[in-house]
């Protein structure tokens, strides 16, 4: 291959859409230079910080469609204090399986149990791992598909909430939703549950309660059925973290 003309690098890496090495080049060739790196090794270290940063982008941008409340990670999630689940049981939620088996899970416990918590680091996790994921609070989303129902606009709203990989319904049973509540989470749950795409939900109430949440026993079943037939009811009892200390000198005037 005979050698081309020198052609304007700042240009060709513009055209190319390679930012990152359009800003780091002249730096990283004075490196090489005084370090001796091979043309091989250049090369490899400029394509690892454009995949790298364009990875970064990607992941930043994914968070911010995903509207989670508050970003936490797996690492922040203190296991030695909510001892009643094991990082190891959550392994299996935490990997690409989640979105592949389409495993989903529901989170239960009373409030300050870390459920919002463990619910959004997985679905950060699926994120770093990928895939897109979507969070919503079960009033919010009720809401949403109930006016969207009245303004002849359903199904593309429930796109929303189909479409990405990964779905985090917030604090089911919290709240008293209305009539509808069942006849609009059914078909989200199964919709999903046929693409096989995980959802997970967090919830105050058993499962078995949902009848009464939803105001439908037996939709409510049918959703029940489709969440755990690849899905696991995750239980964490133990104390409220959001005030450790109070709690415990609670438990200690009751234990007088
Ligand atoms: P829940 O959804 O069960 O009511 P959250 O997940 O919102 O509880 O947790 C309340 C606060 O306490 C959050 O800021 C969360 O990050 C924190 N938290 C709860 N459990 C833990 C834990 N085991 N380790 C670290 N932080 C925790
Ligand atoms: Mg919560």
């Amino acid at each position: 291959m005979s050698r081309r003309p020198a052609a304007d690098l700042e240009v060709g890496l513009k055209r190319l859409h390679l930012p990152t090495i359009r800003r780091i080049a002249s730096e990283m060739f004075a490196r090489a230079e005084k370090e001796n790196w091979t043309y091989r090794e250049l090369l490899e270290q400029l394509v690892a910080e454009e995949v790298a940063h364009r990875c970064e982008t990607r992941i930043a941008r994914a968070v911010r469609k995903a509207r989670f409340p508050f970003l936490k990670t797996i690492e922040q999630f203190d296991f030695t204090f909510q001892t009643s689940v094991k990082l190891k049981t959550l392994g299996r939620f935490l990997g690409p399986e989640l979105v592949e088996e389409g495993r989903g899970a529901v989170l239960l416990g009373r409030p300050g149990r870390g459920k919002t918590h463990l619910a959004i680091a997985i679905a950060y996790r699926a994120i770093q791992n990928g895939y897109e994921a979507r969070f919503e609070t079960a009033a919010a989303l009720l809401g949403r598909l109930h006016k969207a129902q009245a303004a002849g606009q359903l199904d593309e709203v429930l796109a929303e909430y189909v479409d990405p990989e990964v779905l985090v319904i917030d604090e089911l049973g919290y709240l008293t939703y209305g009539p509808d509540a069942a006849n609009f989470l059914f078909p989200l749950v199964d919709q999903r549950y046929l693409k096989r795409r995980p959802i997970l939900i967090t919830s105050n109430k058993d499962p078995s309660d949902w009848g009464r949440v939803l105001h439908d026993p037996d939709l409510a079943d049918a959703i029940v059925d489709r969440l755990l037939e690849r899905g696991e009811v995750i239980r964490l009892s133990g104390k409220s973290y959001r005030q450790p200390a109070a709690e415990s000198v609670e438990h200690e005037l009751s234990a007088t």
